[in-house]
């Protein structure tokens, strides 16, 4: 089996798809690994980090006799049209914000296992990339707060009398969320967290926070959130608006799936906020989750200053790299086997992290967005 690890091409994308530990084990596996050069530069991985590994500077030689690509990002098209039919592509795709490429990988009878697909059960736990990367987000999320706020975080006493400690408010308790919470507590803050899921109160408890309770229980399928109603959003805001105006720092990260993220801080919650503090919106890709947000830009309202940070993974791109290959490692296992590729379709987590095969769109969700 030829496994062909590409270079990665989108702005402002770091991160690599394979690190040096993870391409021993694909040895160890029977599988010959082959890399693009210069594929690990930008996270302090040069060529000769990695063992067994061949190396060349042309991605389409690369793939062309390739049976499993694998990179962070989708492949330009050159790389599809380059790849053998029948051969494997894993990568994140988003459907559908990638509709033509998803035609092009049909089309070429790709078959495409998407990371954003992965099931999110206990099996899958360790191939589950959306929560590996979404973890480091959180985590960073707090220090970007903290760095763009003129003050400090901890209470601290001095000569001259004590400061005290910041209050950050985390909405959205998935697993960014919750990294956030543990990270600004870790740093000193009082922190609050609110979520329309019930269940998230005992976690952020667990972390030391307070959780804001709205008495709205938005639970969607699969663990996730759904969509709210006006009432709801009106019976939210009456609880939330106060919280939001005591913040130093709010750290946003609530999304549903599918859909453009829910705008949690209206334009007027945010005129009404402390002089000097600070919104950090982890759900920029998705448009924002404020009404003030511009995705990739910092902006400055007033007095407060809202950082929407597009691909905050790759800002941490070398443990970003080592969990996503770790993930997508455990992902290839599940097909690459004695030396040779086989795909059990009755395995949950291969059939439902496909987005194609055969020449045909085989996740339902795609199915009814292209047709
Ligand atoms: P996500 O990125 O889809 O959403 C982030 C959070 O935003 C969620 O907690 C959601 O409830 C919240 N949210 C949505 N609309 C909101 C609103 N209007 N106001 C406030 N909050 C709102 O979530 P995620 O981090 O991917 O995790 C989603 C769920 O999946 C969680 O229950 C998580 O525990 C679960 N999960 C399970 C596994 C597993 O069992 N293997 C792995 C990962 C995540």
């Amino acid at each position: 089996v030829k496994i062909a690890v590409l270079k990665e091409t989108r702005a402002n994308e770091k991160r690599v798809a394979l690190v040096p530990a993870v391409a021993d084990k694909l040895s160890k596996l029977g599988a010959e690994v082959h890399m693009q050069t210069g594929a690990g530069d930008a996270v302090k991985l040069p060529d000769s980090a990695f063992k067994n590994v061949k190396f060349s500077a042309d991605p389409l030689a690369l793939v062309r006799d390739a049976d499993v690509v694998a990179s962070v990002q989708p492949p330009d098209p050159g790389i599809v049209e380059a790849m053998k039919p029948g051969a494997i592509l894993i990568s994140f795709v988003y459907a559908h914000k990638e509709v033509e490429l998803t035609k092009r990988l049909r089309d070429r009878h790709i078959t495409t296992f998407a990371m954003e697909l992965v099931p999110r059960i206990t099996r899958a736990q360790a191939m589950d990339a959306l929560s590996s990367q979404a973890a480091l987000s959180g985590y960073y999320a707090a220090l970007i707060g903290a760095t763009h706020l003129a003050r400090i975080l901890p209470m601290m006493t001095t000569a001259v009398g004590s400061i005290r400690p910041a209050r950050t408010l985390v909405m959205g308790l998935g697993v960014a969320g919750l990294q956030a919470l543990a990270t600004a507590r870790r740093l000193g803050a009082m922190t609050e967290g609110y979520d329309v899921r019930p269940e998230t109160k005992e976690q952020a408890e667990s972390l030391g926070a307070k959780f804001v309770d709205t008495g709205v229980d938005a639970r969607g399928a699969g663990g996730y959130a759904r969509e709210l109603t006006q009432e709801e959003k009106d019976k939210i805001a009456s609880v939330v608006t106060k919280h939001i105006q005591q913040a130093d720092i709010i750290i946003t990260t609530a999304a549903i799936p599918g859909r453009p993220s829910p705008k949690l801080i209206s334009k007027a919650q945010v005129d009404g906020m402390k002089a000097g503090s600070v919104i950090v919106d982890l759900a920029a890709e998705g448009g924002g989750n404020c009404e003030y947000t511009q995705p990739g830009e910092t902006i400055q309202v007033g007095q407060v200053t809202i950082v929407a940070p597009l691909n905050v993974p790759s800002m941490l791109g070398e443990h970003a790299s080592e969990l996503y290959a770790k993930n997508q490692f455990n992902l290839i296992e599940l097909f690459v086997k004695d030396g040779g590729v086989k795909l059990d379709w009755t395995d949950e987590v291969v059939a439902k992290t496909a987005l194609t095969h055969d020449g045909k769109i085989v996740n339902e969700a795609a199915q009814k967005l292209i047709a």
